[in-house]
């Protein structure tokens, strides 16, 4: 791992759904959880990662074959059955540090996701952006989980609100509690997902159960932490949609003290990114949380004293 640099999967800019007003987005890389639903599985693990994009490769077009001589391990080959047209041993691929492949890959067809970067790297982009953001925009630190590689992501923070640029966070809260507390420190905005609030069966869909999450949630709130927190609910139809677990979760902010909610209806956005991965997107043929569940989940949050915004329709 370089010294002093965080792996970045992601930069974009524009964003008007991640915070108030236009905002940069930056994708850090690694997270605790394993959310079968992911939509950016290239940032689940701490490391670069090779991706094929089928679809722009043109070794049954044009016979090329570049990548199959510059790979050192051998890892790729040409595919004679089925559609793809390369198979690539992922096994192999996993310790490697030079992508190789990808530089030979003029149709981008292979690339790297993941790019390590100083913190003076990143502040250049975000100066840069800084122009198009207008009144009330800033800079969002999502991923993977911002906070996994917390030193990097709380220098960039601390240097962002040095230089008056407003920080927004989209966590999953699963950090050690001093190191999580100590990043909110340096946080304007932030939205926190709960997936479920059954311990196991939270484990049983992200490979981690709720009670630091929770915890850290209620934690934050009675520390007096001053500025806006959202909390967010990806809804997943038979998993969290039920309405024992709506109520437990209205049951809980009501305890803590939180007054609103954003949930997320369900998309597809994620599975040619689980592709590219060579990897099979476990939600593939899932349909997704009908408007009328989302509509009857809106209310039961509100029966309960909870403002509910569904999807992009979050006030900030
Ligand atoms: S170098 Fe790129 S375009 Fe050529 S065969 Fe390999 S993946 Fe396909
Ligand atoms: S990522 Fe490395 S090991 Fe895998 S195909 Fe490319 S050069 Fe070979």
């Amino acid at each position: 791992m370089p010294e002093n640099k965080g792996l970045i999967f992601d930069i974009q800019g524009h964003s008007v759904h991640d915070g108030p007003g236009c905002r940069t987005l930056i994708f850090m890389s690694g997270c605790p959880l394993r959310c079968e639903w992911c939509a950016n599985p290239e940032g689940m693990e701490f490391k670069q990662r090779l991706m094929y994009q089928e679809q722009k490769c043109v070794n049954r077009t044009q016979g090329c074959t570049r990548c199959l001589a510059a790979c050192p391990r051998q890892a790729i080959s040409i595919n004679n059955e089925g559609e793809i047209p390369l198979k690539i041993s992922r096994e192999l691929c996993q310790s490697c540090t030079t992508f190789d492949c990808t530089k030979v890959c003029y149709f981008e067809a292979l690339t790297v996701s993941g790019k390590w970067m100083t913190l003076e790297e990143l502040m250049r982009i975000i100066n840069r952006d800084r122009q198009y953001w207008g009144q009330g925009g800033g800079v969002t630190f999502t991923g993977g989980e911002p906070l996994f590689q917390k030193d990097f992501t709380i220098a960039a923070l601390k240097k962002c609100q040095s230089v008056y640029i407003h920080t927004a966070i989209e966590t999953s809260a699963h950090i050690q509690r001093e190191a999580f507390l100590k990043a909110m420190g340096y946080v304007d905005f932030a939205f926190i997902d709960i997936k479920h609030m059954d311990p196991e069966k939270h484990r049983e869909k992200t490979g981690v159960t709720n009670e630091l999450i929770l915890g850290n949630i209620t934690a934050l709130v009675a520390s007096g932490w001053p500025n806006r927190l959202i909390i967010r609910l990806p809804v997943i139809e038979n998993f969290n949609d039920t309405d024992t677990n709506i109520i437990a979760t209205a049951a809980f902010l009501n305890k803590v003290g939180l007054r609103e909610i954003n949930i997320l209806p369900f998309h597809r956005l994620g599975d040619s990114k689980w592709m590219k991965l060579g990897l099979k997107y476990p939600y593939r043929e899932y349909q997704g949380t009908t408007a009328e569940k989302m509509e009857h989940i809106k209310g039961l949050f509100q029966e309960r004293g909870i403002a509910c915004y569904t999807g992009s329709d979050t006030p900030f």
